[in-house]
C-alpha cells in the first residue's frame, strides 16, 4: 500500500468515502505525498512525455500564436504571459526563444508561472533562468496581478479533478472511493443526486452510464487571450476517462496513488460552457495536428532542418509524433481551444485551423 493509500484509508475511515474528484486532488497535490509534489514524472526515465518535451517546434510555434495574439490585443506595452501547468519550463523556453522574433513582443512580457509542484517550480527556475525576461511563480491564478493577459496551458486541464456520476436504476449517484475489506475500492454514494448536476444534454441515459463534471477557471477582468491543448473530446459524452499512468503505461488509479500519474479527458464542450457562465468565448476545437500546421509546422521545421541537418532525422521523427492523425495519434487525440474575453478578441485571433 502507498503511503498516500494508507492516508486515504484512515480518512475515509472517519469521514467516509470520498468523491472522485477530492480523491483525484489529493493523489495528485496531497502536500506530502501527492504524486506532483514530490518529482519530475516527465521524460523517458519518468512516467510520460508531453508535446514540448518531444519537440522545440511545438512551444516555439505556441510563442507564434502569443505574439499574433499579442497583436490582437492591440499590442499592449505590458502584458502578462501566464502559462498553466509548465511542467519543466520547456514549452516556455522555447515560446520565449521565438518571441525575440517580435523585439516590441518579447519586451512587453512578464512571465507568470502557475505551479502547484514545488519540484517542477524549481526544474522550471533553471530553466529559466537566462530567459531574458521576468518571470514569477504563483500556486494558483489568485496571485497573477490584474492586466492584459495571454495565457497558455498543455496537458494542465487534464490533471484538474472531476466528478464522476453513475447511472443507476434510482437515478444518478455519485462515484466515491471507498474501503472493501481495507483496500480503496470504486463504489457508489448511497443517495441519488439532484438532476440539476447532470448537464442537461447527458440526464438521459442507461444504467452504468458515467457523467464526468469538471469545475471551471476563475474569472478575469482584463482583456485575456488563452490558448489550452490537451487530450479530450469535441462533444460531451458519457463515460468513466479517469486513467493513471505509470511509467509509460495504463495502471488502476486505485493501485498506488500519489505514485501514478492521474487525469481525466477534457470534455471541450463542457469547458466551453463553463468559460461562457464566466463571460469568456472559447472558438470551436481543432486537432493538435490542424492547429500545428495553422501556425506555420511546415516552414519552421524545413528552416530548422535546413539549420541543423545532422539532427534532420530526430526532428522528423518528433514533428511526426506530434502530428500523428491515427485515433490514439497525439494529432489528433489532443485538441487546441482558444479562448478570448470578447468575441471580437477571438475573431481578431489567429485561426487555428
Ligand atoms: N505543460 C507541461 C506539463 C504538463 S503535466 C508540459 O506540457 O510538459 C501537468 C502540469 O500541471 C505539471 O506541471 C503539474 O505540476 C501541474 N499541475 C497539476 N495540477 C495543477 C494545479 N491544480 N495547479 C497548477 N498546476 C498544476
Amino acid at each position: 500500500m502507498s503511503a498516500l493509500a494508507a492516508e486515504l484509508a484512515a480518512l475515509i475511515r472517519t469521514e467516509g468515502p470520498l468523491p472522485v474528484d477530492r480523491f483525484m486532488a489529493l493523489a495528485l497535490g496531497h502536500p506530502r505525498h501527492g504524486y506532483y509534489m514530490t518529482r519530475d514524472p516527465l521524460g523517458a526515465a519518468g512516467d510520460f512525455v508531453t508535446a514540448p518535451e518531444i519537440s522545440q517546434v511545438f512551444g516555439e510555434l505556441i510563442g507564434v500564436w502569443a505574439a499574433s495574439a499579442w497583436e490582437a490585443l492591440g499590442r499592449p506595452p505590458a502584458v502578462n504571459l501566464v502559462e498553466l501547468g509548465p511542467g519543466r519550463g520547456t514549452l516556455m523556453a522555447d515560446l520565449l526563444r521565438a518571441a525575440r522574433a517580435l523585439p516590441a513582443f518579447a519586451a512587453a512580457l512578464s512571465v507568470h508561472l502557475v505551479e502547484t509542484s514545488p519540484v517542477l517550480a524549481a526544474r522550471q527556475r533553471e530553466t529559466l533562468a537566462s530567459a531574458g525576461v521576468p518571470c514569477a511563480w504563483h500556486r494558483d491564478l489568485s496571485t497573477v496581478p490584474p492586466g492584459p493577459a495571454i495565457f497558455v496551458a498543455n496537458e494542465f486541464l487534464d490533471a484538474l479533478p472531476v466528478r464522476q456520476f453513475v447511472m443507476t436504476p434510482n437515478g444518478w449517484r455519485e462515484r466515491v472511493v471507498g474501503l472493501t475489506d481495507g483496500a480503496l475500492a470504486f463504489g457508489l454514494a448511497r443517495d441519488p443526486v439532484p438532476m440539476e448536476v447532470i448537464p442537461p444534454g447527458l440526464r438521459q441515459a442507461s444504467p452504468g452510464a458515467v457523467v464526468e463534471i469538471c469545475p471551471a477557471l476563475a474569472h478575469r477582468e482584463a482583456p485575456l487571450a488563452a490558448l489550452f491543448v490537451d487530450y479530450g473530446h469535441v462533444q460531451s459524452a458519457h463515460g468513466d476517462t479517469l486513467q493513471a499512468v505509470q511509467a509509460h503505461r495504463f495502471a488502476d488509479p486505485l493501485a498506488a496513488p500519489g505514485e501514478a500519474d492521474l487525469t481525466a479527458h477534457v470534455d471541450f464542450e463542457a469547458f466551453a460552457a463553463a468559460l461562457a457562465g464566466a463571460g469568456l468565448v472559447a472558438g470551436a476545437p481543432v486537432t493538435q495536428r490542424a492547429l500545428l500546421f495553422a501556425l506555420g509546422l511546415r516552414e519552421r521545421a524545413e528552416r530548422l532542418a535546413g539549420r541543423r541537418p545532422e539532427a534532420f532525422e530526430s526532428l522528423r521523427a518528433g514533428v511526426e509524433r506530434l502530428i500523428d492523425p491515427a485515433p490514439a495519434g497525439m494529432g489528433s487525440l489532443f485538441k487546441a481551444v482558444a479562448v478570448a474575453s470578447s468575441t471580437a478578441l477571438l475573431q481578431a485571433m489567429p485561426a487555428l485551423d
